[in-house]
């Protein structure tokens, strides 16, 4: 018998694992409303991964290495029975830091299941504190008191909370300070990303980006800060720390300085393709060899075999014309 290696020459820490396309919002860097309607083709149902499939990969995963899952889609709380999913990857595998990304606003409904299931950490996506800003970011007019009583819901329950802030030039950039004092008052990490050309949908340009030295600058004026240190190793925030000790804030800048030499990341997408760069083009089909009677070990190879072949720094070759002519996957599918 052939032995499986459970060691990868480059290292696989994370998976993000998209458990719809769909999304009860229309935010305009990810699902622009005018392309997102009804007539858009979303996967059927049937094509999904089912929750026993899902667990399997999370098993091969885990001994090549993989300590991290985290959830997301589309609007991950919109896949049904998502407590019995997080309850199961609980139990049947040894992965501990399971962590959800989501728009916040069904956490009033779930987050004390959630958390009892085994669910550690809660990233609440929240791109602006004033009300017309945000409906306007949301696409569906949706109020920002609605993610505020989800993020409170999400603290109540005792899950670790961090704050996710897309800055898109000309849409939200006047409320990178508002943002910042909020959630240092409260103690919670907010973490800026830098708005990017995921997919080929969202109208992006190198003109849309605030970078990460601008938002740097315009809190360190008001409120003094200071570089952290990376806590491991491919982390993908810079963080920054309050000079007066409340606590800390990050920024993901993709754009502006990319981090691909570190990248320990594969997604996996809803229909069960799993992709090694956020901004592929195509993904490798898994779902087929989860359908088949293929073994563990047969599992764990052929994500060996995608992962050892990668050879991925999108990032770091960027380009206005890459933006727009190469292909890629969409966020709401890949999982961002
Ligand atoms: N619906 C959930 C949410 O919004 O948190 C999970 C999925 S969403 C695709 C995951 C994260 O990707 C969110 O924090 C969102 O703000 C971010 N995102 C989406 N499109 C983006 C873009 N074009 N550039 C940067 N971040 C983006
Ligand atoms: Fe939906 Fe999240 Fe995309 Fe906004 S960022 S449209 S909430 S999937
Ligand atoms: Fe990783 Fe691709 Fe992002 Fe580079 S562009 S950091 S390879 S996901």
């Amino acid at each position: 018998m052939v032995q499986v290696k459970d060691q990868l020459n480059r290292p696989l820490r994370d998976i993000r694992i998209s458990l719809t396309d769909q999304c009860n919002f229309r935010c305009s860097y990810c699902m622009p409303a005018e392309i997102f309607g009804v007539d858009y083709p979303f996967l059927p149902k049937e094509e999904y991964l089912s929750f026993s499939e899902i667990i399997k990969v999370v098993q091969a995963a885990e001994e090549l290495g993989v300590e991290k899952i985290r959830l997301t889609g589309g609007e991950p709380l919109l896949r049904k029975d998502l407590p019995k999913l997080i309850s199961e990857l609980y139990r049947r595998t040894g992965i501990k830091d399971i962590a959800l990304t989501t728009n916040g606003i069904f956490l009033p409904k779930y987050a004390k299941e959630l958390k009892e299931a085994g669910l550690q950490r809660v990233n609440i996506s929240m791109d602006a504190l004033d009300d017309d800003v945000f409906k306007q970011m949301n696409g569906r007019s949706v109020s920002i008191k609605a993610v505020l009583k989800g993020i409170d819901a999400a603290l109540s329950a005792g899950l670790g909370v961090k704050i996710n802030m897309v800055v898109k030039k000309g849409a939200n950039e006047d409320q990178i300070l508002p943002m910042a004092r909020y959630f240092k008052e409260r103690g919670i990490v907010l973490r800026f990303i830098e708005f990017m050309d995921v997919g080929s949908t969202n109208g992006w340009q190198l003109s849309s980006v605030v970078s990460k030295k601008e938002i740097f600058d315009r809190i360190n004026h008001v409120f003094p800060a200071e570089p952290v240190n990376e806590a491991y190793y491919g982390e993908v925030a810079s963080r920054f720390r309050y000079k007066d000790g409340s606590g800390e804030f990050g920024v993901i800048s993709s754009v502006t300085e990319s981090f691909c030499s570190t990248c320990t990341r594969a997604r996996l997408s809803a229909d069960g393709r799993l992709y090694t760069c956020l901004f592929a083009a195509k993904g490798h089909d898994l779902k087929t060899i989860l359908r088949s009677d293929a073994s563990a070990d047969e599992i764990k190879e052929y994500i060996i075999s995608v992962w050892e072949h990668r050879a991925d720094r999108y990032s770091d070759e960027r380009t206005e014309e890459t933006a727009k002519n190469r292909p890629k996957i969409e966020m709401s599918y890949i999982g961002g």
